[in-house]
């Protein structure tokens, strides 16, 4: 979708601060973190909101959720714990319509969410 943010991420034409590349994965920082560590996961392929998955996504949004795992180690906050979030529509929250994870830690969180 070329009037995409994130499209645009994974095409190279806008340059985010990348922590996790594969095929079919982009993670990268969010631009307004929320908490010292802020990372967005993403398919590469345009899917615009969790209303849009099918059964045949069950693999890309499990190894999202993998991507999340790892990165929480490797930055070293696995063990104090941290938060993942996909927010969907407008109830949810979400303002970019291309399916992400969002991953925070680095500090305590709040419950419930605002
Ligand atoms: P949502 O509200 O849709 O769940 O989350 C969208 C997220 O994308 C927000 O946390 C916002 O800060 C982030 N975001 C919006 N524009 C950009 C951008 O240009 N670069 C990066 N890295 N993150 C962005
Ligand atoms: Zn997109």
């Amino acid at each position: 979708m070329s009037d995409c943010l994130f499209c645009k991420m994974v095409s190279g034409d806008i340059k985010p601060a990348i922590v996790h590349e594969d095929d079919d994965i982009l993670a990268f920082r969010d631009v307004n973190p929320q908490a010292p560590l802020h990372v967005l996961v993403i398919p590469k392929r345009h899917i615009a909101t969790l209303n849009d998955l099918d059964a045949s996504d069950a693999e890309l949004v499990g190894r999202m959720t993998l991507v999340a795992r790892q990165i929480a180690r490797d930055k070293g906050i696995a063990e104090d714990g941290y938060r993942t979030v996909m927010n969907c529509n407008a109830h949810g929250g979400q303002t970019v319509f291309h399916l992400h994870m969002h991953v925070l830690g680095g500090r305590p969180m709040g419950w419930p969410p605002g």
